[in-house]
């Protein structure tokens, strides 16, 4: 048996005639930037994250620079953020000029620890970029408790965890302004970069609506120094055909997800998701910690399984922010998660026998070798 990590088929396959409807619909409209598509998209998400404003982007990594940008966050400012996120959520602030405050995660959860975020607080703190990571809401009560008290403004990370709830309520509606990432492979994906930030802040929307095309309100007039980072009339298109799904295709990845916890249960030498008190997860990578992780992911290669690791490197150990000067040693618990971490094969319409499969090579793995 041959696994992928991920596979379009289960989504793809069955709304392939409704997508192609959809594009012809946008090749026919002969309108292919900020047009309708894009306006009811919009529209349509807003509802979906309930929030009352969506601007679509380019990309995830612009939504969370226009999304700081928007905010007036620049040079002098702290931006904390996690220590154990992806890179783009460090490459956002480094566009707008301001400071990383790297933030370490719980060990367990792999989301921002409320207690250090509170520690980590300067006079020059300006905002908090909690990650929803791997999928699951991070702990936003405290959080949202730690940004009043102290004033500070909140960009969630939302690029993961599209449908997923903290005490019932949506992530990506928390914050300020919210970035997500319509790439392929997230949740909700287009065919090709989409991006779109989440706001109830009406002015910071309409701002976003000049600084995403040019910094213009009206045609060839200019009011800032805008940017071009637009959702195109296509991805639109096709994100509306999908955005139906995307409550089933969760209900699959959390049926897959328990699949996995219910089999690998027993097996000690692996750290299984955990979840926090009042947070869901919509698990856009299942992932398993073991201190073999290497040689684990070398004998499922081996058995034909593709896995992945997210992320082999934490973002202060990559040569591109060796100019901070941060050193191994620094955020252990990012570290400790880089090394051990492995993500294992999961996508909506995965069947039971793949999991089983998979479950039982790594307990071979484990009983097998040493
Ligand atoms: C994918 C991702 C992004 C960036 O999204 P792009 O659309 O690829 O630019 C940002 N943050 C996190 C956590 C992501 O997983």
């Amino acid at each position: 048996m041959k696994i992928p990590f991920l596979s379009f088929t289960g989504q793809h396959d069955p709304i392939r005639a409704e997508i192609l409807a959809a594009m012809a619909r946008v090749y026919d409209s002969h309108w292919y930037v900020l047009g309708e598509e894009v306006k009811q998209f919009e529209q349509e998400y807003a509802a979906f994250n309930s929030v009352a404003y969506v601007l679509g982007v380019a990309t995830g990594l612009d939504a969370l620079h226009l999304s700081l940008r928007a905010l007036g966050i620049g040079p002098g400012d702290e931006v904390l953020v996690p220590s154990n996120t992806y890179i783009a959520s460090w490459l956002a602030i480094s566009y707008v000029g301001a400071t990383i405050v790297p933030v370490e995660p719980r060990l367990l959860t792999a989301n921002m620890d409320p207690d250090k975020l509170r520690m980590a607080i300067t006079g020059r703190s300006r905002a908090i970029m909690p990650v929803h990571l791997y999928g699951q809401a991070c702990e936003m009560k405290a959080i949202m408790e730690v940004a009043h008290q102290y004033q500070l403004a909140v960009v969630e990370d939302n690029a993961q965890a599209q449908g997923a709830t903290y005490q019932d309520k949506l992530t990506g509606s928390f914050g300020h302004m919210n970035a997500t990432s319509f790439y392929p492979g997230k949740n909700l994906g287009a065919l090709g970069d989409a991006g779109a930030i989440t706001t109830n802040d009406r002015s910071l929307a309409q701002h976003l609506t000049k600084l995403r095309n040019y910094g213009s309100g009206q045609k060839y007039h200019n009011e800032l120094v805008g940017y071009n980072s637009r959702l195109d009339e296509l991805q639109a298109a096709v994100l509306r055909v999908k955005l139906p799904y995307l409550a089933c295709w969760t209900e699959q990845r959390q049926q897959v997800a328990a699949w996995y916890s219910k089999i690998l249960m027993d097996v000690a030498d692996l750290v299984l998701p955990q979840i926090a008190p009042g947070s869901t997860h919509v698990y856009h990578v299942y992932v398993v910690r073991s201190t073999r992780r290497d040689a684990l992911q070398q004998y499922l290669a081996e058995k034909g399984i593709e896995t992945l690791i997210h992320y082999p490197i934490p973002p202060h150990l990559q040569p591109a922010y060796q100019a901070l000067g941060f050193h191994e040693g620094q955020f252990p618990i990012a570290e400790e998660l880089a090394r051990t971490s492995l993500s294992l094969p999961l996508w909506p319409g995965m069947t039971f026998e793949q999991v089983t499969f998979i479950c039982a090579c790594i307990k071979q793995f484990f009983a097998t070798t040493h």
